[in-house]
């Protein structure tokens, strides 16, 4: 069954890490925009090199770059998408909305996942991730198996994100709550809103999430 999904919460609610699970088990494309814009940054191109300092600080960087990547993905076509990180503002979703009916298609559901703020700092201050194939780590939740050595893909290549610190959360927060929680009521209007506790365990969250999309 094809399926579009929005995965929204604040910065280390766990998006990224069942983004990932649903790919492997739906086989759904994720559309990361922070993943893009990281790219796009360690690529050099001259768009990455604008929206570097916006992120280090923490803040959203305008709805005109991240909807065009957007756009660009959806233009490539694909069996159902999982949208990782956007939208972020009333006016990426309106454009989502605009964009999917363009393409002829649908937002099936939104999964609000709710984790606590002092959860957050914890989640973020201990998260790093394989830069060869992805996958997303936690010092404490989430080792791997041997130390410095990547589980899925044998990588030694882990890295930390510049903006996984407590400073730049502070910002990503306001952020979120300023720009993104508006979504919540946006969506739960249009009767695509559903949600998991995203503190369970990440099988949980991720039995949570089909739970849902059963619904
Ligand atoms: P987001 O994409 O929402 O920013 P991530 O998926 O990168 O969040 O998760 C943030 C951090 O929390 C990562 O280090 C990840 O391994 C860890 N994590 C994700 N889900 C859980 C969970 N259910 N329980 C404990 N730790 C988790
Ligand atoms: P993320 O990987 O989702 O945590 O995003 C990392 C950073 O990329 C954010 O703090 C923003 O600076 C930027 N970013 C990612 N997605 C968006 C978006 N949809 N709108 C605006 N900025 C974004």
């Amino acid at each position: 069954m094809t399926i579009n999904i929005i995965l929204l919460g604040p910065p280390g609610a766990g998006k990224g890490t069942q983004a990932r699970r649903l790919v492997e088990e739906r086989g759904l494309v994720q559309l990361s925009t922070g993943d893009m814009l990281r790219a796009a940054r360690s690529s050099g191109t001259e768009m990455g090199q604008r929206v570097a300092e916006v992120m280090d600080r923490g803040q959203l960087v305008t709805d005109e770059i991240v909807i065009g990547l957007i756009r660009e993905q959806l233009a490539k076509g694909g069996n159902g998408f999982i949208f990782d990180g956007f939208p972020r503002t009333l006016a990426q979703a309106d454009a989502l909305g605009d964009l999917l009916a363009d393409t002829g298609m649908s937002l099936d559901a939104v999964i609000e996942m709710q984790v606590d703020d002092e959860a957050l700092v914890r989640r973020i201050t201990g998260r790093f991730t394989c830069g060869n194939c992805g996958e997303v780590y936690h010092d404490e939740t989430k080792p791997t198996a041997q130390a410095g050595v990547c589980d899925v893909c044998g990588s030694t290549d882990l890295k930390r994100r510049a903006d996984d610190n407590e400073d730049s959360l502070k910002t990503r927060l306001l952020e979120y709550y300023k720009k993104t929680s508006p979504l919540i009521g946006y969506y739960y209007a249009k009767d695509k809103l559903a949600q998991v506790d995203g503190l369970a365990p990440m099988d949980q969250v991720g039995a949570d999430i089909a739970g849902a999309l059963e619904a």
